[in-house]
């Protein structure tokens, strides 16, 4: 079945996730970024992952830059079985609203 919505990016769960233990605070993730994903926090002096939703879905370039390794991404595997049940959610809920609003009209 086709999809006929755009899946909202804060549905997808595609985003970094920081090893604390093996960061070694360099600040690369945060310098490479170009997308906002990460800030500092100076009281701690270590990155942060402000706005997951700000990345790309399916890039994983800082995990790779990271000099630590200390940046990982969900196994793309997993990720693709997550998608597919997220597409098999919004489906069902665009149905569910289509019932109700033929049910509604027909009032
Ligand atoms: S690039 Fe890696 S080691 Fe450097 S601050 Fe970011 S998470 Fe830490």
């Amino acid at each position: 079945m086709e999809a006929k919505f755009k899946v909202p990016r804060e549905r997808i769960p595609w985003f970094p996730t920081i090893n604390y233990d093996a960061c070694i605070h360099d600040r690369e993730c945060l310098e490479f970024c170009k997308n906002g994903v990460f800030d500092w926090d100076e009281a701690l002096g270590v990155p942060i992952v402000s706005h997951p939703y700000n990345c790309v879905v399916g890039c994983d370039a800082c995990a790779k830059i990271c000099p630590a390794e200390a940046i990982s991404f969900p196994p793309m595997d997993e990720f693709r079985v997550t998608l597919r049940k997220l597409i098999a959610d919004l489906n069902r809920e665009a149905e569910q609203a289509r019932r109700q609003e033929a049910v509604t009209e027909s009032r």
